[in-house]
């Protein structure tokens, strides 16, 4: 039994409680009032339910050919650093997860993780659906991999065989890409209106084929009320914000970090940065998902796309805290509550009633924030295999003081 005592958050309400989770199931046995008997003094931290992240690349495949930059067991490690204690991993592999026996040969990698990995399957131009209950990625364009679709026709005849299931769209519009291809600057490649196109299809296709959908990395002001029209007339749709989106936008590039803030969709100017904070606050955007892309640094300096994030989600949180005024349930709301939510139904039995909540049943799995202790952030204190992080040289407000999976305490 571990007991712990303190201030808890979760997406409902803040309360003061003492938490008791059996070691032997990994499950939260009771929440009751303080006594003053814990294994671990938390005064002055804020106990969340423990932190999910619902869009990771952790790079190992059945060839292994990528995990030079990352594997499950460096990935688990980087979250757990950032408070994290359960993924989902995208299946843009070389040996990508998009049939029954792919999907179980990837699963078993995934064994070794002390954090709980859920896996996406994909969808390609040749693929059908799983006979097993598993979520599905598509990209619309291309990005990094071969998952991709060069027309809007391709795609949605594929997606016709997915009706009902819950698919997640990276939603660049692959005709736009196409005719700026030549542009000079990467976010000028790929630009806002690439990815509007493409959620006006994405939506349409959500609806017709009633999708459980999720718009994933959004990153454009413009296309917010697309997305809040939808779900106003009940489409079901969901939506996640990167950290690297809500942080950085164009007018924070410089010729020394070009190479390290590109990524797919790109930043965009300081109005989209500022329409996105607040979506995130109000509800409209649903999760903060990193796209946790680890790429060596040789990588990023011949042009690779993306950034890693995931040593670092719990301190950025508490930024949202200190620089935007996210309450606790606002918190426990997109980094906990909603991650939980999504991931439940595909999680094993043994899990109780999944993550998100620090109620009886849940799993015992806790982010334990302090939201005064800064954090600078180096290359030298990040886990993930990759090595760096887009946030060098920031100090983010507070930082992760304990990560605890199923009771045990990191
Ligand atoms: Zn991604």
């Amino acid at each position: 039994m571990l007991r712990v005592e303190g201030r808890i958050a979760n997406h409902d309400r803040e309360f003061d409680g003492a938490i008791e989770i059996d070691t032997d199931t990994g499950l939260i046995q009771s929440v009751g009032p303080c006594t003053g008997q814990s294994d671990l003094d938390l005064s002055g931290y804020i106990i969340f339910p423990g932190f999910g992240d619902i869009h990771i690349h952790a790079r190992e495949d059945a060839g292994g050919s990528q995990t030079y930059k990352e594997d499950f067991t460096t990935i688990s490690a980087a979250a757990i650093h950032g408070g994290v204690v359960q993924v989902a991993d995208m299946p843009n592999n070389p040996v990508a997860p998009i049939d029954d026996a792919s999907y179980s040969v990837k699963e078993q990698l995934t064994e070794k993780s002390a954090v709980t990995i859920t896996l996406y399957a994909g969808i390609g131009p040749q693929t059908r659906p799983l006979n097993r209950h598993v979520p599905y990625k598509a990209f619309m364009g291309p990005s990094v991999g071969d998952l991709f679709f060069s027309s809007k026709q391709q795609l949605e005849d594929v997606i016709a065989n997915y009706s009902g299931r819950n698919v997640s769209f990276h939603c660049e519009d692959p005709v736009i890409l196409e005719a700026n291809k030549h542009a000079t600057l990467h976010e000028l490649k790929r630009p806002a209106s690439a990815e509007i196109s493409a959620t006006e299809f994405a939506l349409y296709l959500i609806e017709k084929y009633e999708l459980i959908g999720k718009l994933c990395h959004y990153s454009t002001r413009d296309g917010l009320p697309l997305i809040a029209a939808a779900k106003a007339r009940g489409v079901k749709v969901t939506c996640e914000a990167t950290p690297h989106h809500l942080f950085f936008d164009t007018t924070m590039i410089t010729p020394e970090n070009r190479q390290w803030l590109q990524m797919n969709p790109p930043l965009r100017g300081a109005e989209d940065r500022v329409a996105l904070i607040a979506a995130l606050k109000s509800g409209l955007v649903d999760y903060v998902a990193t796209d946790h892309a680890p790429h060596t640094l040789d990588e990023k300096m011949a042009g690779a796309s993306g950034v890693p994030h995931l040593d670092t989600l719990g301190a950025f949180a508490t930024w949202l805290m200190a620089e935007h005024n996210f309450s606790t349930a606002d918190i426990a709301r997109v980094f906990s509550y909603n991650p939980g939510r999504f991931v439940r139904e595909f999680l094993p039995g043994n899990l109780g009633n999944g993550f998100g909540s620090i109620e009886p049943g849940y799993v015992g799995s806790l982010t334990v924030l302090d939201p005064k202790k800064p954090y600078l952030v180096t290359r030298e204190s990040v886990k993930t295999k990759c090595g760096w992080s887009p946030f060098e040289g920031y100090t983010l407000p507070g930082s992760v003081r304990y990560t605890v999976i199923r009771g045990r305490v990191y």
